[in-house]
């Protein structure tokens, strides 16, 4: 659908000793197609974060068992990526998880809102997407309130989740952060699509449909043309397969 141009990949290109490429998802694409109005006419309640008892301080992929899964999306980027994602997603009757940015909120606050009314999960990938990780305690947890503060403002609530900004897992000081800041459960995902790297359309769903399994959670981003172009293919893929794609949420309940 959208073709997009990707113009910024500086993230994927630092790939450092030690650091997995997965820990440096990019962002700040350009360019763009027209935004789809999808909204719903009920208005989602305020999200808020829930502890799932039993699960990990760090969760990565759902116990539960059923045949289900959770596309995560980096939110960030061209807003009219985003509503195509979301608008295709609803069109097979996928229901999927963005994790948002809060500079890009403060940029575009109406995406927090339709998110939402797609009755998609939303929630926190920190304020401004520094390597959180490697950040001092007291920079760390602003990026964490910063972007809590975007939501709870936008939406009501500080959003359902936190996930930590270019990295796949958060380290036990970040995640106490979060913690503090009122997200019981850092989101992990145990599929990274490499959509970022704009490897092209094929190669995104190709690497989806290896990977995933009844209870993925899946990383995905907004903000990318070779993103908009597979999700129809990584939806067919997964529901050939039996694997409906749910919010974290629901995945987790
Ligand atoms: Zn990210």
């Amino acid at each position: 659908m959208g073709r997009v141009t990707s113009t910024d990949r500086r993230g994927a290109l630092r790939i450092g000793t030690g650091l997995a490429l997965t820990a440096l998802a990019g962002c700040a694409p350009a360019g763009g197609r027209e935004p789809r109005p999808a909204r719903r006419p009920h208005r989602a309640p305020a999200p808020g974060p829930r502890a799932f008892p039993g699960l990990p301080a760090q969760i990565a992929h759902s116990p539960r068992g059923r045949p289900e899964v959770a596309l995560t999306f980096h939110g960030q980027g061209d807003p009219a990526t985003a509503r195509a994602l979301l608008g295709e997603a609803e069109r097979a009757g996928a229901r999927v998880t963005v994790l948002a940015v809060g500079t890009w909120l403060d940029e575009h606050p109406a995406l927090a809102r339709r998110v939402l009314d797609g009755g998609h999960d939303l929630g926190n990938h920190t304020l401004r997407h520094r390597t959180i990780n490697s950040l001092p305690e007291a920079d760390a947890y602003a990026e964490i309130t910063g972007c809590a503060d975007r939501l709870r403002r936008l939406t009501g609530g500080i959003g359902s989740w936190f996930r930590p900004s270019r990295a796949e897992r958060a380290t036990p000081l970040v995640a106490r952060l979060a913690r503090r800041a009122g997200y019981p459960h850092v989101l992990s995902y145990d599929v990274d699509s490499l959509d970022f790297t704009s490897p092209g359309a094929p190669a995104v769903t190709r690497k989806v449909a290896a990977e995933a399994r009844a209870g993925s959670v899946v990383s995905l981003h907004f903000g990318y043309a070779d993103t908009v172009a597979a999700l129809p293919a990584v939806l067919e893929e997964l529901d050939r397969r039996g694997l409906r794609a749910v919010t974290t949420t629901e995945l987790l309940t």
